[in-house]
């Protein structure tokens, strides 16, 4: 059976192998000159930084898609954060989360007095939620639609409170306002507001204690290249520079596509592109409207040092943290004091800079759209 995959990011390189594996013959289509998608980086002058993604979490998925797609373990290297990152407020209080639960409880004491039966319910929920969820929702596919919408399923999201915003949550576990955005700004990751983003996405912070937070060595977009020899090691055909412009489909079946004018027959097609822009490749049964989520400015430093005293992963937040997300996700507008990110992989990884030398990357989230240049 012959499998076309468009789009060659990280799910897609991914898919095409874990098809090649179970016996497809697969070509994966890539518009672009280059593989990867948004994993990506930037290299000049000795220095290599990501693009795109720097945390990974729950690392056990990770290796365990990778091992079934047949990347040897020993082709990578995960490093655990210790600590996990700081965050730093406008006021100059700093706030480190750690992956040890005696070190947080003093962190916590010392900063933040008082806090602590909080931050211990809101570990002990967290782990009820997650424990509920993984088993409903994260261990399933759900093909076809139906097998999601079941009374069982339908019982564990009210648990786990879709009605209620990750932010109106962590208000039920801390009282001080700076402890509140330090487990609400994770919903930033997969560019959504704190304010409103449903409170399912509090299983992240929670995640980051219980199994960590971890770097990948060489940075993410070293996986890359470790994908690419595996799909060239396997014959895999990669068309890349080729745009696929149409998916052709025979009543319920798709039979083919159509890249750079050329119809070629498929038996079975993976989509890897993002989903709203799938309606331009084929007819969807249903037209419905997406908005996008918030964009993020990037700016990538050659440093000549290496910070000791940073952290790999730094939240930087401004006075009003309120008001950067407002502006981001409501007013659209380009926010006056934003707050930030700081990515510093030096710290734990010299193969990114010359000797002696450092890597930094900075993310600001921003609206998105074409109105704000
Ligand atoms: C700045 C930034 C920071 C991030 N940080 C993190 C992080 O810390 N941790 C984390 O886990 N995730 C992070 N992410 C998210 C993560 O990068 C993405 O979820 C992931 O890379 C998406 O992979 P994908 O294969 O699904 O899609 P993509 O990487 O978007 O790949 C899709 C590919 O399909 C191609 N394509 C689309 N349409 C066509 C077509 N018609 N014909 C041919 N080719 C087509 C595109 O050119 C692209 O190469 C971050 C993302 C960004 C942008």
């Amino acid at each position: 059976m012959n499998i076309g995959i468009i789009g060659g990011g990280m799910g897609g390189l991914i898919s095409a192998l874990l098809l090649e594996r179970q016996g497809f013959s697969v070509t994966l289509f890539e518009k672009e000159e280059r593989l990867g998608g948004r994993l990506a980086y930037v290299e000049r002058d000795g220095f290599k930084i990501d693009q795109g993604p720097t945390i990974v979490l729950l690392p056990h998925l990770l290796e365990e898609i990778l091992t079934e797609a047949g990347i040897s373990r020993n082709d990578y290297q995960i490093i655990q954060c210790d600590p996990l990152y700081s965050i730093t407020f406008s006021d100059g209080t700093r706030y480190t989360k750690y992956p040890d639960l005696t070190r947080q409880l003093e962190e916590i004491r010392s900063t933040f007095p008082g806090e602590e039966k909080g931050f211990q319910r809101f570990l002990e929920d967290g782990k009820n939620r997650f424990t509920l969820g993984k088993k409903a929702f994260l261990d399933h596919a759900f093909v076809p639609k139906k097998t999601f919408w079941t009374y069982e399923n339908m019982k564990t999201l009210l648990k786990l409170k879709p009605y209620q915003s990750v932010k109106k949550l962590m208000n039920s576990y801390f009282q001080d306002e700076r402890l509140q955005i330090a487990y609400s700004l994770q919903t930033l990751y997969i560019g959504g507001d704190p304010f409103h983003a449903p409170a399912l996405y509090s299983l992240v912070p929670f995640s980051e204690h219980e199994h960590g937070v971890y770097y990948l060595k060489g940075g993410y977009a070293g996986l890359l290249s470790i994908l690419e020899q595996e799909l060239k090691n396997r014959s895999i055909s990669i068309w890349k520079n080729t745009r696929v412009t149409r998916i052709i489909r025979e009543e319920n079946r798709v039979t083919g596509l159509v890249a750079d004018g050329t119809y070629i027959s498929f038996d079975g097609i993976v989509y890897n592109g993002d989903y709203p822009l799938l309606s331009n490749l084929m007819d969807m049964p249903e037209k419905r409207a997406f908005s996008p989520s918030s964009s993020c400015v990037l700016i990538y430093f050659g440093l000549n040092r290496v910070y000791e005293d940073a952290d790999v992963h730094q939240f930087f937040i401004s006075r009003d943290f309120k008001k950067h997300m407002k502006a981001v996700f409501e007013d659209k507008t380009v926010p006056e004091a934003p707050s930030f990110y700081t990515f510093h992989p030096s710290k734990i990884d010299a193969s990114l800079a010359p000797p002696g030398k450092g890597v930094l990357y900075t993310l600001i989230p921003v609206p998105s759209g074409q109105h704000i240049d």
